[in-house]
Parts: structure tokens; sequence; C-alpha cells
């Protein structure tokens, strides 16, 4: 990779939790049913990504690591009404560039065999045939090897592989039909079951205590929402960071102020102060009445009608925790 490519790669990838954003949306996008994420020490020593998804021929896994290839646009109409999750084409390329990167893939169709691609820095070393079932494994050590700068700006390892958590954690929640399952250090996090129920997957994610006092919020409010849906915390079961409120427009998660907001004034003076509930919610709203493309890495969105979102997500969770005798 030239200099310019692997400054470029700094903005895409922050840290190695961004690695793993990106290898986890591209398995979901992959139809994959399950999903392992391995972490060792701070992300930069390994991360690996293992899924059962549709997999990739050998000509199309090395076009899939060149910069600006995308699967998933075939023409500017579809740029309107991309469903999946990436459509930039750039961060398998741009992980690699910064990193010794392998690709273990084989399709679902077809009955070639499986193809392991050794990337360094950028640079196809190696590819060579291999044995494996229909999916992907991408595998990235010695993250940042080549942009020291880039390193010095990471935190502790546990620092790091809370990001990673917090991420996969958001993902897991947001794909109950998807297993997922995190590992630190050969340890296990948390494996979803994947069978569909949310609430499985907040049992695996927070834990029992956790998981038994949520409450089910299901509401059509009037105004710009179509459905409000998903689960808050108890009044009693609260943290002191706003970390655990996981917020979703339209299934994709979105870190958002404004839904936030709406969350905790729903829970008026039955919140101490400072603390935040856990939540998992989840708010339908027609696409042309939300902007997604606020923020390069597309976490964050400006609603049209910023005010009646507001109202919706506040009376669904109000009316919520009424019904539940809070
Ligand atoms: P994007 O997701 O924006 O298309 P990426 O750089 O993330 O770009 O991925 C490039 C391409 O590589 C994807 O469009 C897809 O065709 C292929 N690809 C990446 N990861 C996987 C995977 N886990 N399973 C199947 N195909 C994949
Ligand atoms: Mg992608």
């Amino acid at each position: 990779a030239t200099t310019v490519e692997r400054i470029a790669a700094g903005e895409v990838v922050e840290r190695p939790a961004s690695v793993v954003k990106e290898l986890v949306e591209n398995s979901l996008d992959a139809d994959a049913s399950r999903i392992e994420v391995e972490v060792d020490g701070d992300g930069t020593e390994r991360v690996a990504v293992r899924d059962d998804g549709v997999g990739m021929t050998r000509p199309d896994a090395k076009v899939a690591v060149r910069q600006h290839t995308t699967s998933k646009i075939r023409d500017a109409d579809d740029l309107a009404s991309v469903a999946t999750l990436g459509f930039r084409g750039e961060a398998l390329h741009t992980i690699a560039a910064v990193s010794k990167t392998t690709v273990t893939t084989r399709a679902r169709e077809g009955d070639g065999p499986a193809t392991e691609l050794r990337i360094e820095g950028g640079d196809v070393e190696a590819v060579r045939s291999a044995g494996r079932a229909p999916g992907t494994t991408i595998e990235v050590r010695d993250l940042f090897y080549n942009t020291p700068a880039r390193r010095e700006f990471l935190s502790a390892a546990s620092t790091e592989f809370g990001h990673v958590n917090r991420a996969v954690s958001r993902y897991a929640l947001a794909n109950p039909d998807v297993a997922v399952s995190l590992a630190h250090d050969g340890t296990e996090t948390f494996a979803t079951p994947g069978d569909g129920d949310l609430r499985g997957a907040m049992l695996a994610v927070y834990g029992r205590d956790v998981a038994e006092a949520m409450i089910r919020v299901d509401a059509t409010p009037d105004g710009p929402l179509e459905r409000v849906s998903g689960y808050v915390s108890h009044p009693e079961t609260t943290r002191s960071t706003r970390e655990y409120l996981a917020t979703y427009v339209n299934g994709r998660y979105v870190s958002d102020s404004v839904l936030r907001e709406a969350l905790v004034e729903a829970y008026g003076t039955q919140l101490a102060a400072d603390r935040f509930p856990f939540a998992v919610l989840d708010v339908e709203i027609p696409p042309e009445a939300v902007d997604a493309n606020v923020h390069p890495r597309k976490m964050a969105v400006r609603f049209e009608d910023e005010a009646g979102v507001r109202e919706g997500v506040t009376e669904a969770v109000h009316d919520a925790l009424l019904e539940a005798g809070l």
C-alpha cells in the first residue's frame, strides 16, 4: 500500500473495534446465521471473524480485497434503495492495507474448493486452495504494524476490548436470528442462541439479572414513527453510563442523542440522578423521514421531525413502564 493509502486507512480504521464492526457487517450482509468473533490482546494482535454466509468464489475474493469494489451496488438506482449495511466497498481493502490479513472463503453456491488469500500491507502475498465449509473467515493480525502513529492512539487492552464488546453486542441484539459469539484471549464473553428471540439474546449479552427485569415496549405512537419496539430496563436496573442504551433506526444501530434523551425522559423522576437504563429499542420510520448519511461511519442520523420522534419514543416507553406497574 502507498503512504497515501495508509493514511486514508487510518481515517476508516480507527481502532480494533472498527475492524470488527466492518467484518461483522460483512458477515451479516452475507446472510450468515452464525458469526464467531475472536480477539487477542488489545485486538491489534489478532481479530478473527468466522461466518457461515454465502462466501466468495476465488475470483470474487480476489476482487473483494481491491479498492472500491463492492458486490452490493450494481447501478446508480441501487444507491437509493441500498438495504445492506456496507456499500462503499473499501473496508476490506483498507483493513488489509494496515495489517496482515488472511481471507479464507468458500462459496455456498457451486462446488469449487475454498480459497485462502494472504495479504500483507495491502499486497497479496499468496493465493491457494484450502479446506473449509461454505462461509468466510477473515483473520487480521498485526493491525497498524505499518502505521505506528495510529497504534500509539490506542488505549489499554481492556479499553479496546470494551469497544469491541459493545460493538459486537449491538449487532447481536439487533440480529437475534443470528448466533453471535465473542471470545477474548480464548475465553468466551458471550454467545447468543440465534433463535430469533430478543430476550435470549439479551440474556446472553447482559446476563440474567438485567435481562429478566427488562420490560417489553411495542407501540405505534402518533407522529412520524411507525413503530417503537424492544426492551427497556426496570428503573432500578441502571448503570452510570449511557453506553447500554442501544438504539436502532429501522434495525440499524445509531448513536443518537434524540432517541437516548427521549428514552431517559420517559422514566421521569423514577431514575436516580446520573443513572441510565439499559435499552434495546428500535424505531421504525419511513426512510424519507430520516437522513442516514450524516456521518461517514453511518452511526448518526438526522430526523426530519425531531420533536415528533422524541414524543413518540417517550410516549411508547412511558406507556410500557405504566403497564408494568411502574
Ligand atoms: P462493502 O461491504 O462496502 O461492499 P467491503 O470492503 O466491506 O465492502 O467488502 C467488499 C466485498 O467483499 C463485499 O461487497 C462482498 O462481496 C465481499 N465480502 C466481504 N466480506 C464478506 C463475507 N464475510 N462473506 C461474503 N462476502 C464478503
Ligand atoms: Mg463492508
